[in-house]
């Protein structure tokens, strides 16, 4: 592959050029999209017809995410040969090559707790929060540069997790003042197998919150199944999502998918560690949406005790490990239809 030479894909180039400056590289493609490398890890593709959409696909904000990494950038591979064609806007981004190339989550400091300006507090000087300032930037750029034609922007943020789920993929929408999940997202995701949506109601600093809040798109954080080192991955596992990525992009229809099957979840109680005595009563390695019935122990702490309430709920993230006054996990209820 020409663009990626002597690597032989993105994958490839972005580990290598982790720490050089990379030219911007430009080219036309076949069916005429134009493909611009703007920066390591990050790779741009205009189609040559009125695109009605603006999306971005990004990975690898945990570098040993590993699985959404292989995916993009087999895509990224297929769109350069001609075997798949561009009916939208797309920018692919890379996010953490320094992460990727030691097979770790991070290498300083959790990148996806660095967006929407977060890393302006944090130290400079450390390369993933300039990568932080930096991805802002591109994606400030790629929404900026639009054509008229473009209706819509969409964001997705590609995970894998350590933790086991009693649900094997999920979304998490960001949370955006007075607002309400699309049906028309809803079947997109069901179509990639992701029926279980986590409504965030407080704002973050993660990537996808970034892309929702300040710049008005459909954004996700997927979390799409296990991590695995390079190579170790069950693509088939994945399929799911790389079919959507390729239909969205190459402007075909998706088989029919209902968004009668989503589960939407909302959190009801964020657990604190509220003192060295609190005590967490499920078991440290509970995997993600593990249901307990009302009356449950959760946790407590002295007299205060935190009981499920009177209709079933779900942990999310948790972690009793955490420092006194920090987050525990999320207990959730499922939305009512
Ligand atoms: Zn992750």
């Amino acid at each position: 592959m020409f663009f990626f030479s002597p690597q032989k894909d993105f994958i490839g180039h972005t580990i290598a050029h982790a720490d050089e400056p990379v030219q911007a590289k430009h080219s036309t493609l076949t069916d005429g999209a134009e493909v611009t490398l703007l920066d390591c890890g990050v790779i741009r593709f205009e189609p040559n017809t009125a695109s009605k959409l603006s999306l971005v696909i990004s990975c690898g904000v945990h570098g040993n995410e590993t699985a959404p990494i292989e995916i993009v950038s087999r895509l990224v591979s297929d769109l350069l040969s001609g075997e798949v064609t561009i009916a939208v806007r797309v920018l692919f981004i890379l996010a953490n090559p320094w992460a990727m190339a030691e097979d770790r989550r991070f290498v300083d400091l959790n990148m996806n707790r660095l967006f929407c300006g977060q890393w302006q507090h944090e130290d400079l000087s450390l390369k993933e929060v300039k990568r932080a300032a930096g991805l802002e930037a591109y994606v400030a750029n790629f929404f900026a540069e639009e054509p008229v034609t473009v209706e819509q922007r969409l964001h997705y943020d590609c995970h894998t997790a350590i933790r086991a789920s009693a649900r094997e993929r999920f979304a998490v929408y960001p949370f955006v003042h007075d607002r309400l999940l699309p049906e028309q997202q809803k079947v997109l995701l069901a179509s990639a197998d992701i029926t279980t949506v986590l409504l965030q109601q407080e704002s973050a600093n993660t990537f996808s919150s970034f892309t929702s809040v300040k710049h008005d798109a459909q954004s996700f954080t997927l979390e799409l199944g296990k991590v695995m080192p390079f190579g170790a991955n069950d693509l088939l596992r994945f399929s799911g999502i790389d079919l959507l990525l390729r239909a969205v992009i190459s402007g075909e229809e998706l088989p029919s998918s209902s968004a009668e099957g989503i589960e939407e979840f909302v959190v009801h109680h964020t657990l604190e560690k509220s003192s060295e005595s609190w005590k967490f009563h499920l078991p440290d390695n509970a995997p993600n949406f593990s249901e307990y019935a009302p009356g449950s122990l959760i946790a407590e702490d002295g007299s205060a005790q935190y009981l499920v309430g009177e209709e079933p709920e779900y942990i999310v993230f948790p972690n009793p490990g955490v420092k006194v006054g920090e987050r525990a996990g999320l207990m959730l209820r499922k939305l009512r239809k």
